[in-house]
């Protein structure tokens, strides 16, 4: 028999934490990454909790699913680094 292939309904779900993170919520974080003079992801996370105005939350963002960095690459910096400079 051929195994078919199952077509999911597009029907957005919003599930507790091991969901990927929200694609707007991703481009918010990196827009704030560019403005930081691309400072690693896990600052840019943790910021609005350290800081006011800022007007995001990116509580629910996972690191993980965030998108390399072109210029970051470019200069060999490592976004997604710990403990960077
Ligand atoms: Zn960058």
């Amino acid at each position: 028999m051929a195994s078919q292939i199952k077509q999911e309904e597009g029907q957005p779900i919003i599930t507790e934490k091991d969901e990927k993170t929200d694609p707007k919520l991703i481009e918010q974080a990196m827009l704030w990454h560019q403005r930081m003079g691309h400072a690693n992801y896990h600052a840019v996370k943790m910021m609005p909790q350290h800081s006011t105005g800022m007007g995001v939350n990116f509580t629910d963002l996972n690191v993980a699913d965030m998108p390399a960095c072109e210029t970051c690459s470019q200069v060999g910096m490592d976004p997604f680094a710990k403990d960077g400079c």
